[in-house]
């Protein structure tokens, strides 16, 4: 896959076309943008097997090999630029790459999109250096990528002084504390952490500062957590500092400005979970809709019950207003114009979608939902992350009411 337009440029043309790949009503993407979601679509039909799932799933082990012929099509890295190993698209792009993933498979698709997590940071904010020595390895599966935000005092709200600190000791940073449900630091090359640098100033988040931490490093240590509820093959991990030791040249972006760093990123990686909630309400409903059709109950196709059928229509109305949501969030961020509102709107309304439509898929598949039969259980285990990590539903809410009393 390659970038026939350099970078990011005219992504949406018309509202309320209909485009081939079978969606209902949307933007009208550009004919580059829908052979991607149909070169994902065709991936993920042959790689998301049965048999590569229910692998993967049981045993909770990373699956490297689809993983990489993914990079190697250049789905993983496809908003990186060209210099860096990717394929220089932009946001919008990697969204639907990620609903494309999501809506194949809950699990699978999670699993992919997230296992490069944090890696815009050290493109919007990392020296050349650090952008040539970590990036690529990203893009060509080498690596994955971690980033260290939450601690075990509380992950909703960053501001407050974290428990990890950074001292200054010579040319050396000394980082001590603890970082929690931290995604894939087990099979990364670094976390980026988010630390305390000074213990002084007020507010606290003036004081914060972002480092790349090697995971070689003496001191780091890393724990997988167990017994997980869904993505079992995304890992999850618990990583602790005890007096690890960085260069001053491990420090990300600015001193003491690690705080608004993490909030551009969070701005442009919340709509990439905004897309995970479009493809796993997707999904559900691809589910429901193809069992409705199928089930005969008293002579009559379940879809002729008028209960199922508004419940279909009900669903397929969420999830385009989800997709919407979500593709105006990322357009507007490749158009230069980021909006923290509509992030979050997408976010936590995308995210409230996937819950209440897999919901409702459940309940159209009747007792046979609760079976692993069929992988619309897995959907259900699946859909409630979604509005947790990366801010809850309640953080995102704050925010947009923020933005709407500023305006
Ligand atoms: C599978 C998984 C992967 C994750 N991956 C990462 C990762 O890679 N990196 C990372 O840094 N973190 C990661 N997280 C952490 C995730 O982002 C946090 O769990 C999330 O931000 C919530 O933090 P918490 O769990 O500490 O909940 P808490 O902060 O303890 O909040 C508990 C509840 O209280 C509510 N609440 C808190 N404060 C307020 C308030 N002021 N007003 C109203 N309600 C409030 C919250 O909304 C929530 O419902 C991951 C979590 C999971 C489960």
């Amino acid at each position: 896959m390659s970038n026939s337009r350099g970078g990011n440029s005219d992504n949406l043309k018309t509202l309320g076309a209909r485009d081939r790949t079978g969606d209902s009503v949307e933007f009208q993407l550009t004919e580059e943008q829908i052979a991607i979601k149909e070169a994902v679509r065709e991936f993920c039909e042959k790689e998301f097997t049965e048999d590569i799932i229910k692998r993967y799933c049981e045993a909770e082990e990373f699956p490297w090999d689809v993983y990489r012929k993914a990079c190697k099509l250049g789905f993983v890295g496809i908003h990186y630029p060209e210099e860096y190993g990717g394929q220089g698209y932009g946001v919008l792009e990697n969204a639907l790459v990620t609903e494309e993933m999501c809506r194949a498979d809950p699990e699978l698709g999670i699993t992919m999109v997230l296992a490069d997590f944090g890696v815009e940071l050290i493109l919007h904010f990392g020296t050349e250096e650090q952008k040539e020595r970590y990036v690529p390895r990203v893009a060509r599966g080498e690596s994955l990528s971690a980033a260290a935000f939450t601690e075990p005092s509380g992950g909703s709200d960053i501001s407050k002084r974290l428990g990890t600190v950074a001292r200054k000791e010579g040319d050396e940073w000394v980082i001590n504390g603890s970082k929690m449900f931290i995604t894939n630091a087990n099979l990364s090359d670094y976390v980026i952490t988010l630390c305390q640098t000074d213990l002084e100033v007020e507010p606290p988040y003036r004081g914060q500062t972002l480092f790349i931490v090697p995971t070689s490093s003496q001191g780091l240590d890393v724990v997988k957590l167990p017994g997980k509820l869904g993505i079992g093959p995304s890992q999850t991990c618990e990583v602790s500092y005890s007096n690890v030791k960085v260069p001053d040249d491990a420090v990300l972006g600015e001193l003491n400005r690690g705080f608004y760093h993490t909030l551009r990123f969070l701005n442009e990686s919340r709509v990439e979970i905004a897309a995970q909630g479009v493809g796993v309400a997707q999904g559900a409903l691809d589910r429901a809709l193809r069992y409705a059709k199928e089930r005969e109950l008293f002579g009559k196709p379940l879809f002729q019950l008028q209960a199922v059928a508004h419940k279909l229509a009900w669903m397929a109305t969420k999830v385009e207003a989800a997709r919407l949501l979500t593709y105006k969030a990322a357009w507007l961020i490749d158009q230069g114009q980021p909006d923290p509102m509509i992030s979050s709107m997408a976010k936590w309304y995308a995210a409230r979608v996937a819950v209440e439509v897999v919901d409702e898929a459940a309940q159209i598949f009747g007792g046979y939902f609760y079976f692993e039969d069929y992988d619309i259980q897995r959907f259900y285990r699946v859909a409630k992350i979604i509005e947790i990590y990366e801010g809850t539903k309640e953080v995102q809410k704050d925010t947009v009411a923020r933005f709407l009393t500023r305006r």
